[in-house]
């Protein structure tokens, strides 16, 4: 059944309906998802990975060129440099459930190169209602928006990870939510920042680490 009030995460109502299932129904229904162009020049859909009773729900933006080959979220250079904040946040991946605003990659071709783009309103649009179906299923008491897209996706289009990065936000049913950097961002920024970025990254996923609890509970 949806339930619209714990729908209010993703910021506003949605356009299409909500897709249902559990999360193994929902992966293969969005295997042949066609609701946006991205699809076309895609490799595969890249749905969310990780358990029905995960700790915490972690969302970024969008799948990259290895994502997009492996057919799974955060598996590339920036999948390794969260795994690596992860670990030192003394979070298991294993326990979350990790996925992306949008499941397919978007790119240019530039040669050989496939160049990451982001992917526009209507594509985001378009795809909120597969984020709306794993929330739905996973019900996350914790909710971990990693980069401005998923940000903006559950508090909001006023907010902004510069000026809000690491605060906890009330979330219907509950739940609550923190935004940090995207991994990615990280990994972009220049070289005097990359390591205070890395370090923020961390003690935002160390404050996700504390609300879960050290024993797998969520802290109240
Ligand atoms: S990006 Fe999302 S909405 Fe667009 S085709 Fe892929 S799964 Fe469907």
């Amino acid at each position: 059944m949806t339930d619209p009030d714990f729908l209010l995460p993703l910021a506003k109502p949605l356009a299409d309906p909500v897709p249902a299932g559990d999360l193994r129904t929902l992966e293969r229904k969005a295997r042949d998802c066609r609701n946006c162009p991205l699809w076309r020049p895609a490799t595969q859909t890249v749905f969310g990975d990780g358990p029905a009773d995960a700790l915490a729900m972690l969302i970024g933006e969008q799948p990259g060129n290895q994502e997009d080959i492996a057919g799974a979220p955060f598996v590339g250079p920036s999948g390794q440099l969260l795994d690596r904040a992860l670990q030192e946040a003394g979070l298991e991946r294993e326990r979350l459930y990790l996925t992306n605003t949008v499941k397919h990659f978007k790119f240019e071709q530039r040669g050989k190169a496939r160049l990451h783009k982001r992917a526009n309103a209507a594509e985001q649009e378009a795809c909120r209602m597969w984020l709306a179906a794993e929330m739905l299923q996973l019900r996350p008491k914790v909710v971990v928006a990693l980069g401005a897209m998923a940000a903006q996706t559950v508090f909001g289009r006023q907010f902004r990870v510069t000026r809000e990065r690491g605060r906890w936000q009330a979330l219907p049913g509950q739940a609550r939510g923190l935004a940090s950097w995207h991994p990615s961002a990280v990994l972009r920024m220049p070289d005097e920042r990359r390591e205070a970025g890395f370090r923020e990254l961390v003690e935002d996923l160390g404050r996700v680490a504390e609300a879960v609890g050290a024993g797998g509970k969520t802290a109240t």
